[in-house]
């Protein structure tokens, strides 16, 4: 094989002309707008679009946006090329007749462009057809004639078969070099190449060439399968092409877009409809019949008849053909990627465990592709313009930020907007938050649950999208998903551990999941170590379910129904394999996951390293002096989650008889339930101090609602939890808890804002971002749960005003940090004291909530 020479395309061209004297000055497009606020820039990172300047000497040219930078550099150096060559014409007819000339000079042959290595692989056709280029490829390889055809006759866009008779009219002007054949629609010089131009270009030849591709039938019933393609040297590849389609040669080929990743050479190859056998075919109206949906779906544009996936074709980089093989699972992967759910699946590798979770957290939180990108990911996909993104600060004194997302149809018309009423600290948070709205309202949408218009955050307007497209992305998500889990059987293996996940925490499995037919199976799917965060949905709620049981070291069973079968070609598994077990009768899916780390959420291991004792051991002793002091005896604990502060109140000697708690979460209410059962039941731990209390009580219900087994506690607890509702919820409870349940004492706790920054400072987490460079952006919450965190001050005016309200006295007081130093307590705390006596009486009917685990001491 001859030593490679180097590559000349459009820029190597333009170096050897202008040396340093040609300057490229690259531009970063990003799509989106903000608008209403001048001060605002968008700091976010996304997936950003590229245009180039090329500076000459006597002129600069300006290429189109691509998503590559080198791809925006070509681009401008061929632009220039084509100044530098072309005499200037101004008629589009004129300009179209000198590309083509230019296209078939011996200076085009010898360049590395994807069009040209159609040029010389077609020196090498058999028979008649020696030397003739098929004009379909011409606008696809090549911008510059397709812009042209479309200045001239707009409907190509429309209809790109046209694009053959324009081209052809052109070639007819230039009859001394360009030979067309009607017959055939293809060009061909007129003269040879001279042997200098030929031997100008050196290609390295493969013996044998064979190419996997994947057969997409138009008609629905027939499976789509995998094919090979025989692409030896000295054959050209488009005429292997048309032979696997039947029909004589590559001129009777069409070629769609790029299908995928940015400026892919994937493909589908089908019959032009007019040429073809597909004569059947008469007026537009008719042709339905032959519509093939999978593949007009896949990329986009109408293709009629059976349609070839494939990727092959000549690249910028290279004067050989490039080429990969495509299989059945690329071809359904494709399809997966193109529902917003899909994208995220894919994104994590994590086809049948992940799930796209409703909220956005923070960015440390967040694990896979962001929603913001996913959006723009499903838009691209769909052909339609960006999401156009507005931001806007809600209030002057507090950075806080709203964000709406549109999206346009192709004719920019409006199709969705979302605006959220959520405002937040950071304007990229609340960006991605506005996105995953929208992203969950599209796969509720297309999932058939019950979604058809409008919700209170988001504006849908039908009519300004295509039928065609709703109903084909609707076909398609039912035809990859479909998939309902929850409520399954498992079955849980090996020692319980210590080590046990609660809600927030981040865990990390690993899994496996076959497929499986009686005592047949095959591994479809399996990750070593995959992390996500317990509660936030982000994995299937089987999944969920089934991690939340277990402890570190434990392995989870689960079967589920099997998912749709083109989703199950997507996984990992041995195509074949794969047919041969669905082919053969009734299948599931069979899981297995074992736990193997948990991390505490970062709020809780903050409070662990930063503070000696722990900030919530501090807390608990915290409520443990007001008990004494008070010599309580009923206490009850708002939001009592997982039961921290109950079960560690049991190792102190206390005066309680009667403790109380309250959560909306059943699950944390069910552990809860676990830890305080085996302290007080156990006969043989149950320390001396807690042999005091006589009945403990978990409720389920919310705290902002009365409820009559709550009234009148000696002492009310309510640490760390307002924060986790809205602020007006947080208030409701204020009101409710002050009016209606009288608790002698309340003690509340909420993390003080203003100590953030000590507590960020000391966590390696934030300087992984890199938005954490600027020191006047608004501290991150401290977790991903949280709805605000309140300065000092904020704290201080909620609390004054309630106790104000319902005549309580109110103290502040904390945790974490010293008594009147700056910026405070790391949790500030609200002591409120009654002044009045307990009313008489209360409405004693009041039982909303619903009892968990009713616990009573024996010795009563
Ligand atoms: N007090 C516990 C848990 C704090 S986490 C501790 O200090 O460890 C916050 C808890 O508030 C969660 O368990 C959550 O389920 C609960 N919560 C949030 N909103 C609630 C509401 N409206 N009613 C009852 N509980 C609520
Ligand atoms: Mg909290």
């Amino acid at each position: 094989m001859a030593a490679k020479k180097e590559v000349i395309n459009p820029k190597a061209i333009i170096h050897q002309r202008f040396g340093d004297k040609a300057h490229y000055n690259i531009e970063e497009i990003q799509e989106f707008s903000s608008n209403g606020c001048p001060g605002l820039s968008i700091t976010q990172k996304g997936p950003c679009l590229y245009r180039c300047c090329l500076q000459l000497p006597d002129f600069s040219v300006v290429s189109e946006v691509f998503k590559r930078k080198k791809d925006a550099m070509q681009s401008a150096a061929e632009k220039a090329l084509e100044k530098l060559t072309d005499p200037p014409v101004e008629n589009p007819s004129d300009q179209l007749v000198s590309r083509l000339s230019y296209l078939f000079s011996n200076e085009f042959y010898a360049t590395c462009h994807p069009l040209s290595g159609h040029f010389r692989a077609a020196l090498h056709r058999e028979g008649d057809l020696k030397g003739f280029v098929p004009i379909s490829l011409m606008p696809i390889y090549d911008s510059k004639i397709s812009n042209l055809c479309k200045s001239i006759k707009p409907e190509v866009e429309l209809k790109p078969f046209e694009v053959t008779s324009l081209i052809m009219e052109a070639s007819g002007r230039l009859p001394d070099s360009v030979f067309g054949s009607k017959e055939h629609s293809s060009l061909k010089r007129v003269t040879p190449y001279p042997p200098e131009v030929l031997q100008s270009v050196e290609i390295s030849c493969e013996e044998e060439t064979y190419v996997k591709a994947i057969r997409v039938p138009y008609l629905v019933n027939k499976s789509v399968d995998s094919l090979t393609i025989d692409v030896s040297s000295n054959k050209y590849y488009m005429d292997a092409i048309a032979k696997e389609l039947g029909v004589s040669d590559a001129s009777r080929i069409m070629l769609s877009r790029g299908i995928g990743k940015a400026s892919s050479e994937t493909r589908l190859y089908f019959c032009d409809p007019k040429s073809c056998e597909l004569d059947l075919v008469k007026e537009d109206g008719q042709r339905e019949g032959l519509l093939n949906t999978r593949a007009s779906y896949l990329c986009g544009q109408d293709i009629y008849g059976d349609a070839i996936l494939a990727t092959i074709g000549y690249l910028w980089k290279s004067y050989d053909l490039f080429h990969e093989d495509v299989s059945s699972r690329t071809y359904y992967r494709l399809l997966l990627n193109k529902i917003p759910t899909g994208i995220y699946k894919l994104s994590r590798e994590a086809i049948f465990a992940a799930k796209l979770p409703l909220n956005f957290g923070t960015r440390s939180n967040w694990r896979g592709m962001f929603p913001r990108d996913i959006l723009s990911t499903f838009c691209r996909q769909h052909h339609l313009p960006e999401p156009v993104f507005t931001s806007k600060t809600t209030s002057k004194s507090e950075e806080s930020f709203k964000s709406e997302v549109k999206i346009f149809s192709k004719d920019r018309n409006l199709i969705l907007h979302c605006h959220p009423s959520e405002s937040y600290k950071k304007q990229s948070d609340a960006i991605q938050n506005s996105s995953i709205k929208l992203l969950s309202w599209l796969n509720d949408y297309f999932m058939k649950v019950n979604t058809n218009g409008n919700n209170g955050d988001i504006v849908f307007y039908p009519d300004h999208i295509s039928n065609d497209l709703l109903t084909q992305i609707k076909e398609s998500c039912e035809q990859m998903l479909g998939f309902d889990g929850g409520n399954c059987e498992y079955r849980i293996e090996g020692e319980e551990s210590e080590i046990t996940p609660t809600t927030g925490c981040l865990v990390c499995v690993g899994y496996c999941v076959w497929l499986v037919n009686g005592e047949e199976r095959e591994v479809i799917e399996k990750n070593e170590e995959f992390e996500f965060e317990l509660g936030s949905e982000a994995v299937i709620p089987d999944l969920e379910t089934v991690t939340g049981q277990m402890s570190v070291g434990q392995s989870g069973h689960f079967t589920t129904k099997l998912t749709s079968r083109e989703l199950t070609f997507v996984g990992n598994g041995d195509p074949e394999r794969v047919s041969g077990l669905l082919a053969s009768g009734e299948c599931a899916l069979e899981y297995c996951v074992t736990l193997l780390r948990v991390t505490e959420p970062l709020e809780d291991r903050m409070e662990k390293a930063l503070f000696s004792p722990s900030l919530s051991k501090q807390r608990v002793l915290y409520a443990v002096q007001h008990i004494r002091e008070s010599c309580a005896t009923f206490l009850v604990d708002f939001g009592c989650g997982s039961g921290s502060l109950l079960d560690s109140l049991l190792d102190y000697p206390t005066s309680l008889e009667r403790i109380v708690g309250v959560d909306i979460s059943i699950k944390a209410l069910a552990r809860a339930a676990k830890t305080l059962h085996s302290k007080l039941s156990n006969g043989c731990i149950v320390p001396v101090q807690s042999s005091r209390i006589k009945s403990a009580l978990l409720l389920d219900g919310s705290i902002t609602t009365f409820d009559s087994r709550v009234y009148g506690c000696d002492i009310g607890t309510c640490l760390e939890v307002i924060e986790h509702m809205s602020e007006d919820q947080a208030t409701t409870f204020g009101h409710v808890v002050l009016s209606s349940f009288f608790p002698k004492i309340l003690i509340v706790s909420t993390p003080n804002y203003e100590y953030n920054p000590i507590l960020q400072k000391s966590t390696p987490q934030s300087q992984e971002e890199e938005e954490d460079k600027n020191p006047t952006k608004p501290c991150k919450f401290r977790n991903f749960d949280h709805k605000f965190e309140w300065t000092r001050d904020q704290f201080q005016v909620w609390a004054s005003e309630l106790a104000k309200k319902h005549n309580y006295s109110v103290e502040y007081s904390g945790v974490g940090g010293v008594e009147g130093v700056e910026p405070g307590f790391a949790s500030q705390i609200a002591v409120f004291r009654r002044v009045r006596d307990l009313p008489e009486g209360g409405e004693m009917k009041d039982v909303p909530y619903n009892v968990v685990w009713d616990w009573k001491s024996s010795n009563e």
